[in-house]
């Protein structure tokens, strides 16, 4: 057996037998099998669009030997009497856990919220009728904030290709579309996120482990540099290491845990709004035309920095996607983006933001729990604005000019919105360098100055990191753990998770 690599060019719209026609102009008429590595979207030439893949060719006709297979990730199974908990079902959460069973410790998952089903009938309510339930929305429930989202599993991260190769397989297994595998910018949607994360409880459950829905971490107990127990709202739990996994956006969470002793610095991070446009007016930014034939939805991305160098960028795009209503905690208003599998929603929204650091927006060197306290504030006065969950919006070209638009539009956003003075609404250094930053991109993408900027956006990533190891070991504790988005190391579903994989791989090494 031998194999060969092959790059193919494909139209946008093709069959399988037009993958194998292009190996044959390649390699002769052979027998011959094929795996696809790589496909990405060429779309620098408005006038030749097409995909580009990477293809591993085998025959016996082809020198070489076996193609190479990438290695399993390593690892170290062995009977162990040691129990973990692991606290939050999020990526970071359920992959360190996940990988900690692997390798044969005895895994609880704590939840604070229920499982998707349940988490879905709330998300359903809030956005029918505007009622919120603090245990059950966009940030808290099975699967955490990875579930209700766009779905995209890019990660730019170059130090977790291993992880990010089981994760991706792992997602497969558990019902996720196979060209995860291989696309250059995987996404699977929220309709299949939602199947996926109960079909990997459902798996870890029937590998013995236990999960414990409805139960919130309250309070740790520190016996000098251990944790020997900790408590929730259903009773006390002991285990002999606890994986701390909660994400960014519990701040309740972080504030325990800073008044017990956990250290958090501050770090950069970023604030702005959401943008939404017509997919069609995207669509035709970037490929000339309003639809492409066998792709789903024109993407971008966008990013700059102002003439007193702040970076402005445009962050978690949902191509045919859903302005949706993200706050975790009651009487606040925050949005983020989600999209199903087919991204065939009428509009797109991304991010539009300015990365800050806490100082800039304090006005003094803070602390960890400053910050929180004025994004408390911050997300606090979006709801304030309406008391309740109607946005205030404003057109980019109105902003650019500081004044208010007179008309909005229709929008994806659910639970309607108004028009206001957005840039009033955030500080004027960051809406400054917001309106320069949106003069740019309307010059890179055509139409981008008619869209509608809207909300807060503000969990880009944390404002604050814990102080930990290498091995995402507290600073001074020997069993208590952070992974994830909620530590400061990590953002988005993919570095997340793997954050949590490389966590549980450390510690089932020691
Ligand atoms: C609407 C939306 C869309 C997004 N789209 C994308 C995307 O397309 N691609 C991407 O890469 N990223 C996306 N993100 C970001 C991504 O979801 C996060 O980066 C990722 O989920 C972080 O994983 P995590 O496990 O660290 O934390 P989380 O996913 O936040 O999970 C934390 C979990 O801990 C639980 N928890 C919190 N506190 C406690 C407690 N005290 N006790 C018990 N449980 C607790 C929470 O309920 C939650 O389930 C999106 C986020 C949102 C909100």
């Amino acid at each position: 057996m031998g194999y060969k690599m092959l790059q193919i060019k494909l139209p946008t719209l093709y069959q399988d037998e037009d993958i194998r026609k292009a190996i044959r102009k390649q390699v002769g008429e052979l027998d011959f099998s094929f795996e696809i590595e790589k496909k990405s979207l060429d779309a620098r030439k408005k006038n030749d669009i097409h995909w580009q893949v990477s293809l591993v060719v085998s025959s016996n006709k082809l020198k070489g030997g076996d193609p190479i297979v990438s290695e399993p990730l390593p690892i170290p199974f062995k009977k162990r009497t040691e129990k973990v908990i692991v606290i939050g079902s999020g990526p970071a959460g359920f992959f360190s856990a996940h990988v900690l069973q692997l390798a044969g410790f005895q895994v609880t998952i704590i939840e604070r919220g229920s499982e998707v089903e349940q988490r879905t009938k709330a998300i359903h309510l809030l956005e029918s009728t505007g009622a919120f339930s603090t245990q059950n929305n966009y940030a808290f429930g099975e699967g955490g904030a990875g579930t209700f989202s766009d779905g995209k599993l890019t990660s730019r991260s170059k130090h977790i290709s291993d992880e990010r190769r089981f994760i991706l397989s792992e997602y497969v297994k558990a019902g996720a579309p196979e060209e995860i595998l291989y696309m250059a910018h995987p996404h699977v949607g929220t309709d299949n996120l939602k199947l996926v994360v109960a079909n990997l409880r459902r798996q870890f459950m029937e590998n013995g482990g236990q999960f414990l829905f409805n139960t919130q971490l309250e309070k740790i107990s520190v016996k000098g540099h251990q944790v020997d127990k900790i408590g929730c709202n259903t009773g006390e739990l002991e285990a002999d290491h606890i994986v701390l996994a909660t994400g960014h956006s519990a701040y309740d969470t972080y504030r325990m845990l800073i008044n017990n002793g956990v250290q958090f610095g501050t770090k950069n991070f970023a604030i702005g709004h959401r943008i939404e446009h017509p997919q069609k007016l995207i669509n035709l930014a970037q490929w000339g035309k309003e639809s492409l034939p066998g792709v789903k939805a024109a993407e971008y991305r966008l990013a700059t920095r102002t003439k007193s160098d702040l970076p402005v960028y445009t962050f978690c795009m949902c191509p045919g996607g859903q302005v949706v209503p993200a706050a975790a905690f009651e009487q606040k208003s925050v949005v983020n983006g989600m999209s199903h599998y087919h991204r065939n929603g009428p509009y797109s929204n991304a991010g539009c933001v300015v990365g800050v650091h806490p100082d800039d927006l304090l006005g003094h060197k803070g602390s960890a729990l400053e910050i929180l306290d004025w994004m408390d504030q911050l997300e606090e006065r979006y709801y304030r604005f309406n008391n309740g969950y109607v946005i205030p919006t404003t057109r980019a070209v109105d902003y650019m000019k500081k004044k208010e638009s007179k008309e909005a539009g229709r929008s994806s956003y659910l639970l309607g919105m108004q028009l206001a003075p957005l840039f009033n609404m955030i500080p004027s250094f960051v809406s400054n360098a917001l309106a320069e930053g949106l003069a740019d991109f309307s010059r890179k993408l055509a139409g981008f100055e008619t869209g509608l900027l809207m909300g807060l956006e503000s969990k880009t990533s944390s404002p604050i990191q814990v102080a930990r190891e290498k091995d995402g070991l507290c600073t001074g504790f020997t069993n208590l753990y952070f992974v994830g988005e909620g530590s400061g190391y990590a953002g988005g579903i993919i570095s997340s998770a793997a954050d949590g994989v490389k966590c549980a791989l450390a510690l089932s090494n020691k």
